[in-house]
């Protein structure tokens, strides 16, 4: 059975004083999680401050971004081994907007899949096809194609500790979100690829969705078989929208 896992990306948002806040609000409800994992990943400047808040409880804190290099002249890089020294459990790898904006490549994605599992983290490597791709019937070969970009690399044994996240780029930030038959379509495609390799590391493996969830979809999402949790952007910024999702993977948890 596969743990529901619900991850915030706060993306380049927070100042202390409402980092405290969010913080705060999300642990008075901690203890109605149910059977769910609960990372929210902040800035990297904040990354002590959110491990210090949460360090008694059961939030973990995951980073945004990791360099695709080990400590060294890189300046203004932070490196995956920082991250773990300063308290987080994960790391996101190829979210969208660092393929896109940031111009890493299928290849730089993986170099930082394996510095993070190096430092002795989880990375949570997102996958997913712009609007363009979709349209034009590629959704299924984009994805599988970063997919095997680390799986072709590391092995496909490097996704026991690892977490694929699936985020349609046209549903992210958007307002967008995929209904979740397709959403399961894609989880589904992901899945068998995984087991035509092993089927013990894809029945492990965690595959979340995001791409605008919200409180008011994320119970239909979360009914899909191969749905095992969410990536959440804007609506991990609100308490009680981000405490309702994860009340909402709760409930469905017994898989
Ligand atoms: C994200 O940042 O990964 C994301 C899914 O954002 P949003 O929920 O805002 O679409």
């Amino acid at each position: 059975m596969r743990r529901k896992l619900v991850a915030g990306n706060w993306k380049m948002h927070g100042r202390q004083a409402a980092n405290e806040a969010l913080i705060g609000g999300l642990r008075a409800g901690e203890r109605d999680f149910g059977d769910v994992d609960v990372w929210v990943a902040p800035p990297a400047v904040y990354v002590g401050q959110i491990a210090g808040l949460v360090e008694d409880g059961a939030i973990g804190v995951l980073g945004q971004n990791a360099a695709a290099v080990d400590d060294g002249a890189f300046t203004g890089e932070v490196s995956a081994a920082m991250l773990a020294d300063m308290g987080c459990c994960a790391v996101l790898v190829g979210h969208s907007e660092r393929r896109s904006l940031f111009g890493e490549s299928d290849a730089v994605v993986a170099e930082k899949f394996g510095r993070i599992q190096a430092a002795g983290l989880v990375p949570v490597l997102c996958v997913g096809e712009t609007l363009a791709e979709r349209e034009a019937g590629q959704t299924e070969g984009v994805v599988l194609r970063q997919l095997l970009a680390v799986v072709e690399r590391f092995g496909v044994l490097s996704l026991r500790s690892a977490v694929v996240a699936y985020e349609p780029v046209w549903a992210i930030g958007t307002g967008l979100t995929a209904e979740p038959d397709q959403a399961q379509q894609v989880h589904e495609v992901i899945r068998a690829e995984v087991s035509s390799r092993d089927a013990v590391v894809a029945s492990d493996l965690r595959i979340l969705y995001g791409g605008s969830v919200k409180a008011a979809n994320a119970s239909a999402l979360f009914a899909m078989p191969d749905i095992d949790g969410a990536l959440v952007g804007g609506a991990s910024l609100k308490v009680d929208e981000f405490v309702a999702i994860i009340r909402s993977a709760g409930e469905g948890s017994v898989r």
